[in-house]
């Protein structure tokens, strides 16, 4: 099975690639702010917990998020690969997701997508996207800009350790949707050829 991560900044365009990408290949797309968001909209104790948390812009605290996953892969164990959206975000949520599929045999993280992007290309994505989808954190641009400084403080730098640096394929994340999913197309290829 194959891991496959797509990292960057709040709006820089994972989800859209993840199911691109999920699709072209019939990988899992794992997004954990889309489940979040399913648990919030069905209003279950994870969702109400959780909502405190997304609606301030803040990360959802490791246990709880990690907890998630790993439950989320277990109902996977037959995929052909999981692309990862929005997670991980800490160190510790690498560590989680390195040992839970080490603990059922389910390979290793192969590639980390790094999206680059200008912050006020981000912000202007965000709160176009506030306008279509809804989503609270969206709409409302000091939670887009706590979300902006969040990634930078907690979550920029958690690949830095040397172990992923053959890993990382570093991308413009200002180009077009197409040009990004070809890019990334050709670089799974390669992996599964
Ligand atoms: P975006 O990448 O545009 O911020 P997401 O849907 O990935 O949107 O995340 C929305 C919110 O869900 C985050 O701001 C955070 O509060 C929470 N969240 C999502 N993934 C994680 C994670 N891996 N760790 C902690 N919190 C998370």
């Amino acid at each position: 099975m194959i891991h496959i991560i797509l990292f960057g900044p709040p709006g820089c365009g994972k989800g859209t690639q993840a199911k691109i990408i999920s699709n072209r290949f019939g990988f899992i797309h794992l997004s954990t702010g889309m489940i979040f968001r399913d648990h919030i909209k069905k209003k279950t104790s994870l969702g109400k917990l959780a909502n405190c948390y997304i609606n301030k812009g803040i990360l959802v605290p490791d246990g709880i998020t990690t907890n998630m996953l790993n439950m989320e892969i277990q109902k996977h164990f037959k995929a052909k690969g999981i692309i990862y959206d929005g997670y991980p975000r800490t160190k510790n949520q690498i560590y989680s997701l390195e040992k839970v599929l080490k603990k059922f045999c389910l390979g290793k993280i192969d590639i980390i997508f790094y999206f680059f992007i200008q912050k006020n290309l981000i912000i202007n994505r965000l709160l176009k996207r506030g306008k279509i989808s809804h989503r609270n954190d969206d709409t409302d641009i000091i939670t887009v800009q706590r979300r902006i400084k969040e990634y930078h403080k907690k979550t920029s730098l958690i690949w830095e350790n040397y172990k992923w640096k053959n890993s990382i394929i570093k991308l413009n994340a200002s180009l077009s949707v197409e040009t990004i999913s070809i890019f990334i197309e050709k670089k799974i290829l390669n992996l599964l050829y």
